[in-house]
């Protein structure tokens, strides 16, 4: 993970940003409030640990505007302070997590190894909507309103494709990639094939088309 470390105490910073690296961590430091913010902001972080005190702009600030700015990474909160009100206020300030110094390192790579995994789950989607087709990714599932469509494993394949990039053209390329490992001949017709029995699939019983084809760019799932 790509995390950013403020922190004004030059040895915190050292000790939690070696230890960090050691667990195969890619660690930014930013010794003030504005250099945090322009860093979260600024940098694809995936956890933020965030020290209270900072020079020039407050932990808590940091946050905030960091929320504001839309970034969603996790964040510690790290501070000498402890009391209970503190606390709240850095969980609303949208801390996920808050540790008070001294802390233990070991507590500090638990929480962000437990972050890490919160955040992992989270990204692993199993379940797609597009209109009214619904597939369920990890029993192999698809259901035009409501109603079982049966698919071969290509097929499914080249769904999923179109249902993770809604309202995206996905190009006959794309999907020659990632369906097939472009292993086959270019002037090949396998996905027109796909397509068409996937389409006849789908709109079984005269039901509309769901997926838009507009020649040499590629394919689109209907949202509606
Ligand atoms: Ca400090």
């Amino acid at each position: 993970m790509r995390i950013l470390v403020a922190e004004d105490e030059a040895d915190t910073a050292r000790f939690v940003s070696d230890c960090l690296q050691e667990q195969g961590h890619d660690v930014l430091i930013a010794p003030t409030g504005p250099e945090a913010l322009h860093s979260g902001l600024t940098e694809n972080v995936d956890l933020l640990i965030l020290d209270r005190m900072l020079p020039g702009l407050d932990g808590l600030t940091v946050l905030r505007r960091l929320r504001a700015g839309d970034v969603k990474a996790p964040a510690i909160m790290l501070t000498a302070l402890g009391r209970i009100e503190q606390r709240i206020e850095g969980l609303d300030a949208g801390a996920d997590d808050y540790l008070v110094k001294p802390f233990a390192l070991g507590e500090l790579l638990a929480r962000v190894n437990a972050l890490a995994r919160r955040a992992a789950s989270v990204d692993v989607v199993t379940h797609l909507v597009a209109g009214s087709i619904e597939m369920d990714i990890l029993r192999r599932e698809v259901r035009r309103d409501g109603r079982p469509v049966l698919l071969q494993p290509r097929e499914f394949r080249v769904l999923e494709e179109l249902m993770r990039h809604p309202g995206e053209f996905v190009t006959r390329a794309m999907l020659l990639e990632r369906v097939w490992d472009f292993h086959f001949d270019p002037q090949t017709k396998i996905v027109e094939t796909h397509m068409s029995r996937l389409r006849a699939k789908l709109n079984d019983g005269g039901l509309p088309d769901v997926i838009e084809t507009v020649r040499a760019v590629g394919y689109r799932i209907r949202n509606g």
